[in-house]
């Protein structure tokens, strides 16, 4: 566990996305373990109505997309409560498509969310971890950041992006005393596949009626029946944090890991299967 400050909390929290589902819950379940928590999301009305007021609790108006705003977000964040330890980059949302039927301009507000702002809030945090050489920051991606499968294929390169945005700040904040961590949630009971929140492609194409297709069928039906508690995923937030060694990886739910399982053992098999062309492209020694 964490000294407690002199401040009386634990650590300080600075979360995207906390408006409603994961971020909300990992909000309650921060401000529950003893923390502060800047609450941050794009209409700050909202965070007041789901989490209520109090000391421990800076709700702030944050569209990740908008980098000045991020900005100012932390400079309010660290003259409020001096610091922030935790950041949990979760603002983000799904596009569910084929490829081919994912328009230009759907992939580019993803990515803008889920890439782009993800970065502008990291720039931001960064230098005040930095300067007190210590930190966490804790990058939302998905069972899709890992492995991507038909109908979430232009998704889940915005997650392998935030996996490897996040591999990279393992190795190069650790020297500096920040631990960086990639969380991989399979599917959990959140707004995540309802209306309000996944873009679903206008452009169907019939050929891919069996994939992609299926998926956006399966979506209907799964939406608000996922097997993932996100209560549970927030309370996993919070051990995660008091970690001694935290990971670079995390997966969340046994989709997951038989989602990883089935990926490693098909890359093993075709790494096999394809080694004599692979290994025959060197320069001859
Ligand atoms: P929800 O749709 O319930 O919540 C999404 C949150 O992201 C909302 O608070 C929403 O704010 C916020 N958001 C969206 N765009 C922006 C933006 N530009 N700036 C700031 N906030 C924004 O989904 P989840 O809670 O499930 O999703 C949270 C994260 O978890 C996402 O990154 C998602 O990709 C990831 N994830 C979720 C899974 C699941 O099954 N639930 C599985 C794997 C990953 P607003 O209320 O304003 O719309």
């Amino acid at each position: 566990m964490a000294d407690i400050k002199q401040d009386g909390f634990k650590r300080v929290w600075f979360i995207t996305g906390a408006s409603r589902g994961i971020g909300a819950l990992i909000a309650e379940a921060a401000l529950a373990d003893g923390n502060a928590v800047v609450a941050t999301g794009r209409n700050a009305a909202a965070i007041v109505e789901r989490l209520g007021e109090s000391a421990a609790l800076l709700p702030l108006a944050l569209d990740v997309t908008d980098e000045a705003q991020a900005r100012k977000a932390v400079q309010a964040a660290v003259e409020t409560f001096g610091r922030v330890d935790v950041l949990v980059n979760n603002a983000g949302f799904g596009l569910l498509g084929a490829v081919e039927e994912s328009a230009d301009k759907d992939v580019r507000r993803m990515y803008d969310t889920n890439v782009f702002g993800l970065l502008n809030v990291t720039r931001a945090v960064l230098p005040a971890m930095r300067a007190k050489r210590s930190g966490h920051v804790i990058n939302i991606s998905s069972v899709g950041g890992y492995r991507a499968a038909a109908g979430f294929g232009v998704y889940s390169s915005t997650k392998f992006a935030v996996e490897g945005i996040t591999e990279a700040m393992h190795a190069e904040l650790k020297p500096l005393g920040i631990h960086a961590t990639v969380v991989e949630p399979g599917y959990f009971r959140t707004d995540f596949l309802d209306a309000s929140s996944l873009l679903v492609a206008p452009d169907v194409i019939g050929d891919y009626d069996e994939t992609s297709g299926a998926v956006r069928r399966k979506a209907v039906e799964m939406n608000h029946n996922q097997p993932g508690d996100p209560q549970k995923l927030a309370a996993a937030m919070v051990t995660l944090v008091d970690a001694p060694n935290p990971p670079l990886r995390l997966a969340l739910g046994t989709d997951t890991l038989a989602a990883i399982a089935a990926k490693n053992a098909y890359v093993t098999q075709e790494t096999e299967a394809w080694k004599a062309l692979s290994a025959s492209t060197d320069f001859a020694a």
